[in-house]
């Protein structure tokens, strides 16, 4: 196919590009898909590192959803490997749950509570808060100021930049407050991981003769060829309009890997650093891909003010400056917004899976009907 001989151009091979590219190839249309880094599936992206190991280039990714729709959907571009993510926290030099469960209280005060008795010793401590506005309110208010000094103060400020009282209260409330010995991170119905990998599935997820993948490059870069295509845009938003808007922040992260020469180096997939290390959490990726292997691949994160945009700051100014890059992509004929930086939504992938599918059903009523669908 020669440039011009494309119906849409895609920027961004992560969830949100991929899987338009999928469905629109399916229904007849041509798709040339870019990304500016070297390789497909966006933050999901994983290889194999010089140990041989599987690991997650960007950071941990865990899917989970309650959406059978979601999972049936990605269903169709890999097999699955169970696993329940478990996370543990390095707290007063002990090692306890996360998210707070009874085992952790009853480890760091040195305590015998039953689960009928926990309720009632949290309640003696919650600081009751009318109006839950942040990320401090929703600690404080269920558990009080001591859990939420020893594990979310010190890890959002490193995480964030800012203080929990500077955040919207939807950053904590993703951590529930368990009062069993649940440990399990999440709770959806679907907790499974890719099995051979996330950048497998996105492979054959983009396996089409509709489908031009051209990684390494820009949007920039190929703007100009493709006269006449439909724009999907799944990169940051006011990058899109010049930032005339102003800039929105985004938060970084450093990714440290390291291979060991031990078998494991933690008893779970994660530990967070609520305390004082400079990294928020390590992850130890054998946990998650079930590989077998006498070494062991970690990654530590270390949050950073500069760098690949990761997460969306979710507060009222942030947001505030989102609405108004909002309206103007409302108001941009024939360009489609899609993605966790593209709407400014800190999104989970099955999140981005579905806004992704019902994204796709409005274009889908603008196409001509393929004969035989
Ligand atoms: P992305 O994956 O960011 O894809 C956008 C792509 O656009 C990028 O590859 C980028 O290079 C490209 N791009 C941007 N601008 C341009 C341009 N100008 N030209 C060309 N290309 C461009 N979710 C979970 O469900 N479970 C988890 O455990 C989990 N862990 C996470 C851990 C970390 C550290 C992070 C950062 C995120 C995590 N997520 C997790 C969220 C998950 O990564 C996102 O929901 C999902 O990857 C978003 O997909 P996307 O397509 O919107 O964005
Ligand atoms: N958080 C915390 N301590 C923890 C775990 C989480 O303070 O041990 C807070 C922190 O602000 C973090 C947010 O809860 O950014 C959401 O945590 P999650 O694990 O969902 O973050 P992600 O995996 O998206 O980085």
């Amino acid at each position: 196919m020669s440039a011009c001989d494309y119906d849409w151009l895609i920027v961004g091979a992560g969830f949100a590009g991929s899987i338009l590219a999928e469905r629109l190839a399916a229904h007849g249309q041509r798709v040339m898909i870019i990304d500016k880094r070297p390789h497909i599936a966006g933050n999901a992206y994983d290889r194999v590192d010089e140990a041989g190991l599987l690991v997650h280039e960007y950071g941990p990714h865990i899917f989970h959803t309650n959406s059978t729709m979601v999972f049936d959907y990605l269903s169709r571009f890999t097999e699955w490997r169970f696993y329940e993510h478990r996370v543990q926290g390095r707290v007063d030099a002990k090692l306890v749950p996360i998210p707070i469960n009874l085992d952790t209280v009853n480890t760091l005060y040195d305590l015998k509570l039953t689960s009928d008795e926990l309720p009632g010793w949290l309640a003696e401590r919650a600081e009751p808060v009318a109006d839950i506005k942040t990320a401090e309110d929703v600690v404080v208010s269920q558990v009080g100021r001591d859990l939420y000094e020893k594990i979310f103060r010190c890890y959002s400020r490193k995480q964030w930049g800012l203080d929990p009282s500077e955040l919207d209260a939807s950053v904590t409330a993703r951590i529930p407050v368990r009062l069993d010995n649940e440990d399990r991170y999440f709770t959806d119905r679907h907790q499974f991981m890719p099995l051979h990998g996330y950048t497998k599935m996105f492979e054959r997820m983009l396996d089409h003769p509709n489908i031009t993948i051209c990684t390494g490059t820009s949007y920039e870069d190929v703007v100009a060829k493709v006269p006449g295509a439909r724009l999907i845009w799944t990169g940051p938003v006011d990058e899109f309009f010049g930032f005339s808007e102003g800039k929105l922040p985004y938060r970084s992260l450093r990714f440290v890997h390291e291979t060991r020469d031990v078998e494991f180096i933690q008893p779970v997939g994660t530990v967070n650093y609520p305390q004082d290390e400079d990294y928020t959490r390590i992850t130890e990726y054998k946990h998650l891909t079930g590989q077998t292997h006498d070494r062991t691949s970690i990654m530590y994160e270390y949050p950073a003010a500069e760098g690949e945009p990761y997460y969306p700051v979710p507060q009222a100014e942030s947001q505030a400056t989102y609405k108004r890059y909002q309206k103007l992509a409302d108001a941009t004929q024939d360009v489609w917004f899609v993605g966790r930086l593209a709407t400014y939504r800190y999104y989970n992938m099955d999140q981005i899976v579905a806004q992704a599918l019902a994204t796709f059903t409005r274009i889908e009523a603008t196409l001509p009907v393929m004969p035989g669908m």
